[in-house]
């Protein structure tokens, strides 16, 4: 078995062993050694210098239900140019189509893949440019018992539900469909990851109702229901904080503002969890994906290490797959070659605010268990990592 030689760079393992400059071993698509490799005959050796390791990106809100759900796009367009390799699904689907989600897009994809199941039957049913309707407004749609026996089926791919709680997808009704949310979570045993939009519900009624180890997505959005108010970040927001509440970034079209970002980070409110939010209105920007998403938050001031951290070991925790979020001799080789880019890049929030980042992190390379991914997702023996 051929090995191949990652060298010169810093590995940033995202586990006890930290961050240091190493040689990587793949072997059979496992990491055999790190530090100091002796070198054999046939090694394939791929020059690292100058670039870092980490862990693939996991992206734990996305929309990859590619034609089965309007919103749905495919993660082979992004995967290769921002490092990832674990693709949440984040209530696309509900128990009336859940089964579609796995057949037809997880069990082909060469990448990690999971799902949070959406309390509505159908899922994100009607979200396009022509047609906007909301999946919650409608409360007949919320099924319990549907739900219930969707996570017991499906237990292999679903991590969570998902409640979008707010006007644009629940009407008048975020405030039930909420608490509708809350109960299939606590009855199936799994985390609740609540939208937050316009209100009702106000995102004060959301955060003091979300239990510990739930997660809001879309917590750095713009006002109105932002989760800052004159300049401060509103007392519910700690409050939720202390109770162990997840805050994820989950960028999108609206969700995410550099103004509320920079209010947020200077008070020490950082995110927990970065992810884009990616569909078919914001994966052509402005969120783009999760490490144009990340770039931003460093570009605001979060440092690299709280940030990557935010995209692998967090999220992998969140999953209960920790293997996904770290680097680690014996486990399979998931990994983003990641390299500060040349040119300086503009960078746009949702409200269509720019900033300029001189040098963004690019991805130079992704392996997804043990598999060199080339640009357009296909997976190839790792030794051809460099031509991918
Ligand atoms: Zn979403």
């Amino acid at each position: 078995m051929t090995r191949t030689i990652l060298f010169g760079a810093t590995v940033h393992t995202m586990d006890h062993a930290g961050t240091f400059k190493a040689d990587l071993a793949i072997e059979d698509g496992k990491i055999v050694s790190i530090g100091d490799v002796d070198i054999q005959d046939g090694d394939v050796r791929i020059d690292c210098s100058g670039r870092m390791i980490a862990p693939a990106l996991t992206d734990i809100h996305t929309h990859i239900y590619w034609g089965g759900t309007a919103l749905g796009v495919k993660p082979e367009r992004v995967a290769r140019r921002s490092g990832t390799g674990v693709f949440v699904d984040a209530g696309s689907s509900g128990a009336g189509n859940v089964l579609g989600l796995d057949t037809f897009i997880f069990r082909p994809s060469p990448f990690y893949t999971f799902a949070f199941l959406n309390v509505s039957f159908p899922g994100i049913f009607g979200f396009a440019k022509e047609v906007m309707i909301g999946e919650a407004e409608d409360l007949r749609l919320l099924d319990k018992s549907a739900c219930i026996e969707a996570v017991s089926r499906h237990k292999d791919i679903l991590v969570g539900l998902k409640v979008r709680a707010g006007k644009l997808a629940a009407g008048e009704n975020g405030g039930r469909a909420l608490e509708i949310g809350l109960e299939i979570a606590e009855t199936a045993g799994l985390p609740l990851m609540c939208h937050v939009d316009f209100e009702p519900p106000t995102i004060e009624t959301i955060l003091d109702s979300l239990r510990p180890g739930d997660i809001i997505t879309h917590c750095f959005r713009p006002a109105p229901n932002a989760p800052v108010k004159d300049g401060l970040v509103k007392r519910a927001v700690w409050a939720a904080r202390e109770r162990g509440v997840h805050f994820d970034i989950g960028h999108g079209m609206g969700g995410f503002s550099f103004e509320t970002c920079r209010i947020m980070l200077g008070e020490g409110m950082l995110p927990d969890l970065i992810s884009s939010d990616i569909h078919c209105l914001s994966i052509d920007g402005p969120a783009f994906d999760v490490l144009t998403t990340l770039n931003k938050l460093v570009a605001l001031g979060l440092d690299l290490d709280t940030a990557l951290k935010a995209a692998t070991s967090t999220p992998a925790a969140i999953l209960k797959r920790p293997p996904l979020g770290r680097i680690r001799a014996g486990e399979q080789a998931n990994l983003a070659i990641l390299a500060p880019g040349d040119e300086p890049s503009k960078l746009t929030d949702a409200t269509g605010e720019t900033l300029i980042l001189d040098r963004p992190l690019t991805c130079a390379g992704l392996v997804v268990k043990g598999m060199a991914i080339d640009a357009d997702g296909l997976p190839h023996p790792i030794r051809e990592l460099k031509e991918c």
